[in-house]
């Protein structure tokens, strides 16, 4: 069995939590080294990233994560994560960093204000069992993203409307809320990207030392 972390500075914790359980997973809060030492993934939930930022400056989790990232442990961030994940933030804090694990640029709030948190069915690519109910809170919309990027969703499912689910190999990140609504399909992608990129892990190394 994988184990999942979700990083607990702020946000959906247990609901994120409580759906990776659901999809075969074993979780873990992350607030500590110690506990992100645990992890094979790392999901980092929405929130507010220029506060997440800050905290996880503050509690000297900011550089381990991104070496973990570096070395690749897969990672899905969802609305202020994906913030979180990219590697150019528009409208952001001058001060707000993040961890360059997805070459995209990021808009924050680039869907309005609070007021204009909105829902809609989402077609996803290679999410089976037709569109997802997508929940956007303050949400940000990637405005660019380089070749090697796979875009997965657009708002509206609109060809040109803006991009709102990327992964780059074991790198996902999405605009929306997935742990709202009672619908564990992207968590059970996700935890099957973590299992694939796991055993592919180890058939490499299995190679290595032959
Ligand atoms: N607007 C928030 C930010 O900039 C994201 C909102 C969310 O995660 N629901 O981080």
């Amino acid at each position: 069995m994988v184990t999942i972390g979700v990083l607990a500075v702020q946000g959906d914790v247990a609901e994120h939590m409580r759906a990776l359980e659901e999809s075969g997973a074993r979780t873990c809060a992350v607030r500590r080294l110690t506990e992100l030492a645990e992890v094979d993934a790392l999901v980092i939930p929405g929130g507010e990233s220029t506060t997440m930022s800050k905290l996880l400056c503050a509690f000297d989790l900011f550089e381990p994560i991104a070496a973990r990232i570096r070395s690749g442990m897969p990672v899905w961030g969802t609305c202020a994560g994906m913030i979180m994940l990219a590697d150019t933030v528009l409208d952001g804090r001058p001060d707000q960093r993040s961890f360059g694990a997805i070459t995209m640029t990021v808009r924050r709030n680039a869907f309005g204000r609070q007021v204009d948190s909105y829902e809609e069915d989402l077609h996803i690519a290679g999410l089976d069992g037709g569109p997802f109910r997508a929940f956007f809170i303050r949400a940000p919309w990637v405005e660019s993203v380089a070749d090697d990027v796979d875009v997965l969703a657009r708002a509206g499912n609109a060809q040109n409307g803006p991009i709102v689910a990327v992964r780059h190999g074991a790198v996902m990140a999405t605009s929306f809320h997935p742990e709202v609504g009672g619908d564990n399909r992207m968590h059970d992608l996700f935890v099957r990207m973590v299992k694939d990129c796991l055993s592919s892990r180890k058939e490499q190394c299995a190679c290595d030392g032959d």
